[in-house]
């Protein structure tokens, strides 16, 4: 039986709403932002919510309020593809716009970095991820990655 619009709607709010409520959810990100990033993640993917696995990005952390989160998600294997397990990473997740990317082997040190903007659910089509993205670092999100090795020429002491 599929389920109301309405019946999602609450049930994602009381979701927010219990989350928000319990300090210990994925501290020390606040747990508002938290919750927030995994319905949203969770409707972009269009899986259950409970599907994602919202974390503290410890790797990534600011130090200050709005931490970014990491975000996981195992995908079980069907008649086309392999088991897989999605690393999405929020950096401010306070703001609903803000992108995620999803964490992908480094093409220089093969560490597990934030390669791919994940804007809609063909982003993750294998077709569209054959060739890595040619804007790769157009912006500072990749080359200031933490998850990069120290020798690597795309990391903060790189190049
Ligand atoms: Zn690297």
């Amino acid at each position: 039986m599929t389920r109301s619009i309405a019946a999602r709607a609450q049930a994602a709010l009381d979701h927010l709403d219990a989350a928000t409520a319990d300090p210990h959810f994925a501290y020390p990100a606040r747990p508002d932002e938290a919750a927030a990033a995994q319905l949203r993640l969770a409707n972009l993917l269009g899986i259950p919510t409970e599907q994602v696995t919202v974390t503290s990005d410890g790797l990534r952390r600011h130090y200050q309020s709005g931490e970014p989160v990491l975000l996981t998600v195992s995908d079980p294997a069907d008649d086309h593809h392999p088991e897989t397990t999605y690393r999405f990473i929020i950096a401010a997740p306070f703001y609903d716009d803000d992108p995620i990317y999803l964490l992908d082997a480094c093409p220089e040190c093969g560490a597990d970095v934030p390669v791919w903007t994940i804007t809609r659910i063909t982003d993750l089509a294998p077709a569209k991820r054959r060739d890595l993205p040619a804007d790769l670092t157009a912006d500072d999100t990749l080359p200031y990655d933490p998850g990069h090795r120290d020798t690597c020429v795309y990391g903060p002491m790189g190049g």
